[in-house]
């Protein structure tokens, strides 16, 4: 057989935190315009399916898996498109796909693969409390599946040491009950007790809740898989309002 043009194309799209107006218009056309959509089942069914376009869902273990599939389709000329939720570039599909490439066959280098930005969860839970990533910021995944839980703490302990504010993204799961309870321990080692904390649950969907409690109370009972957790800064500082609420924000300003 001799080798067909490759006139496929691969987008690798992040879908938003969860409402569909914090996906981009950008996005939503090349959902749209996509022949096949590939992803972890519970993102592929927040997507509207024609009747013409391929839903392909797999579970969430299997991303190189899902993204040789992804990567052959492309390959047959159809139009894929991958999908994760907040941006695909963030603890997300992308990696995979590249992976998948750089361990390849080699026409896979040639394929068009674009990846189109998104909103990640961490941007629309600071929009939510005010402003709290203004200053230096990180974010690390608390999953040890893919990674030593002892490179997580030291991490943590280094990027606590070194007063960012943290975003903690895969904080708790059934198969990893104990990690987050362990990190608050290596937090408080380190910061002051009165560090607030922030438990955001599914932001912008219909179910979210946002609790913020100090670092010495910090309870990993509030989170789930759907949380992610941020811890403020030395400099993070909470405006009190009327009724109990308060915003959280990190001035533009820093001091050693
Ligand atoms: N690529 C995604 C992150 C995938 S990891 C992004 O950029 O947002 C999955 C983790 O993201 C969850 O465990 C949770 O920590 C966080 N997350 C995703 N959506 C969220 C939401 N709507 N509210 C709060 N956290 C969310």
């Amino acid at each position: 057989m001799t080798g067909k043009p490759l006139t496929g194309k691969l987008h690798v799209v992040g879908l938003g935190p969860g409402d569909p107006m914090l996906m981009t218009p950008q996005v939503a056309e090349i959902v749209a315009q996509a022949s096949d959509i590939i992803g972890y089942q519970t993102y592929v069914a927040r997507v509207p399916l024609r009747a013409d376009q391929n839903r392909h869902a797999s579970d969430n273990r299997e991303e190189i898996a899902r993204a040789r599939n992804a990567l052959e389709l492309a390959q047959q000329g159809r139009r894929v498109c991958v999908v994760s939720s907040g941006d695909a570039g963030v603890f997300a599909m992308a990696s995979a796909i590249f992976e998948a490439i750089e361990t390849g066959p080699d026409e896979w280098r040639a394929l068009d693969v674009e990846v189109l930005p998104g909103i990640s969860a961490m941007f629309a839970v600071a929009a939510r409390l005010g402003a709290p990533l203004g200053h230096d910021f990180c974010a690390i995944s608390l999953s040890d599946n893919l990674k030593p839980w002892d490179l997580i703490t030291h991490r943590l302990r280094k990027a606590a040491e070194a007063d960012f504010v943290i975003s903690l993204y895969n904080p708790i799961s059934k198969a990893r009950p104990w990690q987050l309870g362990a990190a608050f321990d290596i937090l408080r080692e380190v910061k002051s007790p009165e560090t607030p904390v922030v438990f955001a649950t599914a932001v912008s969907r219909a179910d979210e809740n946002i609790v913020i409690e100090p670092l010495k109370d910090a309870d990993p009972e509030r989170a789930d898989m759907r949380t992610l957790v941020m811890i403020g800064s030395s400099a993070t500082r909470a405006i009190e309002r009327p009724g109990g609420a308060q915003w959280l924000y990190t001035p533009r300003r820093a001091e050693r």
